[in-house]
């Protein structure tokens, strides 16, 4: 039997509430900051990618979905949402428009992983992305959007870890120091630290390799070599999450995979699920824009992973109960009686009561068996005597109660019990 692609999972309708449900809390937290949805395609030009995530990330060198199409062009999976809607923000021409132009997605996103828990091939984001705003209230309202979500999700085992990792100004000087620093330790680093000790040493510090962490723990932080001006970015940013009761830790050592971020970075993460704790992160990244198409527009946005957060919200117990079946079952005991149920679900549905009638033949007992097992409220029966009265039996399966019901009064009854 052919299986599922390794790293990919199936949603199965039992589970798609929890999905539902987490969409819904990202959509109205999104939409209560006033950022609209945006949608762009599941590929793009692979050079979109290289050029917009950086070719020092691991995401670009090793994680990219990348294949030939049949006219010979390269193409890529999206291993992420940022470089998409900003692509799609130069190419409306919308720098010139009404900004700051705030926007969210939810999307699926590819990355060639080893997949383990909260880690996968293919998997789902939540983003938002905030340009045209350089100031650090712009920094604060995204967190506090991000914060509000995970918050409203119920939430507690959640960290918000803030970093700032300067502009390129301060951060070449910071670059020579954390050369200087790790140079006589390059032997004992990982095969990737000693690419990425060549190309952008600050990435040493976000190897997963437990001898490279080691070593990467007494690094220079970023945050003694800031220039004045990220400087008093950074405390201003401090004071608007403090002023706004969003609690924070500084963490040197966060400084986040992708090549485009400059000043704040953040994440939230949680010790709920196991390994993969980072549920969301994100940051500034105020030379994209710039190093897409030359104009400079400076930007701020995160991600958060779904399936991590799904995981966390299993674990902390925040999931909401399971759905439950149709609100009405139609059960009908004869041909004659099972054409009306027929009619008359179309009725209820219309009337905006999800509804369903028998449709595998079964006798009544197995029909009333199947309306119990999937959580139906109400089942109404229906025989030879219901038909010539022109009225259902309805019983209310959580009051246990019973009772005759007109044809045309069915959908106001259940909305009133409901
Ligand atoms: P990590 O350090 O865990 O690899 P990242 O820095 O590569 O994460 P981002 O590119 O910032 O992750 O993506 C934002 C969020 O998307 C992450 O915080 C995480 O919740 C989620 N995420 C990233 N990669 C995966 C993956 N392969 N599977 C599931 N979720 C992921
Ligand atoms: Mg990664």
């Amino acid at each position: 039997m052919i299986q599922i692609p390794k790293g990919c999972k199936d949603v199965l309708p039992s589970q798609a509430y929890a999905w539902q449900y987490v969409e819904a809390a990202a959509r109205r937290a999104a939409e209560a900051y006033a950022f609209k949805e945006i949608r762009t395609p599941v590929f793009e030009h692979t050079e979109l990618f290289s050029r917009g995530v950086g070719d020092t990330t691991d995401i670009v060198n090793k994680e990219m979905y990348t294949f030939l199409d049949k006219g010979g062009r390269s193409v890529t999976l999206r291993p992420e949402g940022t470089a998409g809607v900003a692509r799609a923000f130069l190419e409306h021409g919308l720098a010139g428009g009404v900004l700051p132009f705030k926007a969210y997605y939810l999307i699926s996103a590819f990355r060639y992983e080893r997949p383990q828990a909260g880690r996968l091939r293919e998997f789902h984001q939540f983003g938002c992305e905030l340009y045209g705003a350089a100031g650090a209230f712009a920094d604060a309202e995204v967190i506090s959007l991000a914060d509000a979500f995970l918050k409203n999700l119920g939430l507690c085992r959640v960290e918000l870890r803030l970093n700032s990792i300067g502009c390129k100004h301060c951060r070449a000087r910071y670059h020579e120091a954390l050369k200087a620093y790790f140079a006589p330790h390059i032997g004992e680093m990982c095969e990737d630290c000693k690419v990425r000790f060549g190309k952008n040493p600050m990435r040493i510090l976000d190897c997963k390799t437990e001898g490279c962490k080691r070593i990467a723990a007494d690094a220079p932080r970023m945050l003694d070599y800031l220039c004045d001006d990220c400087r008093a970015h950074f405390e201003q940013v401090k004071t608007l999450l403090s002023e706004a009761g969003i609690a924070y830790t500084v963490d040197p050592s966060i400084v986040r995979g992708l090549d485009y971020y400059s000043r704040t970075v953040f994440e939230f993460v949680s010790d709920a699920a196991g390994a993969q704790g980072t549920v969301l992160g994100g940051g500034r990244y105020d030379t994209l824009l710039e190093q897409m198409d030359g104009k400079s527009v400076p930007a701020v946005g995160f991600a958060a992973g779904m399936e991590r957060l799904l995981l966390v919200m299993e674990a902390e117990n925040c999931l909401p109960p399971a759905d439950t079946g149709a609100v009405c079952y139609l059960a009908g005991m004869d041909d004659a009686s099972h054409a009306q149920a027929f009619l008359l679900a179309q009725q209820l549905r219309s009337a905006g009561i999800s509804c369903e009638t028998d449709l595998m033949g079964r006798s009544v007992k197995s029909q009333f068996k199947y309306a119990d097992k999937t959580g139906a409220r109400f089942v109404a029966v229906l025989g030879e005597r219901e038909l010539s009265e022109g009225a259902a039996e309805v019983k209310d399966l959580r009051a246990s109660s019973s009772e005759r019901v007109k044809f045309a009064e069915l959908a106001e009854y259940i909305k009133r019990r409901m």
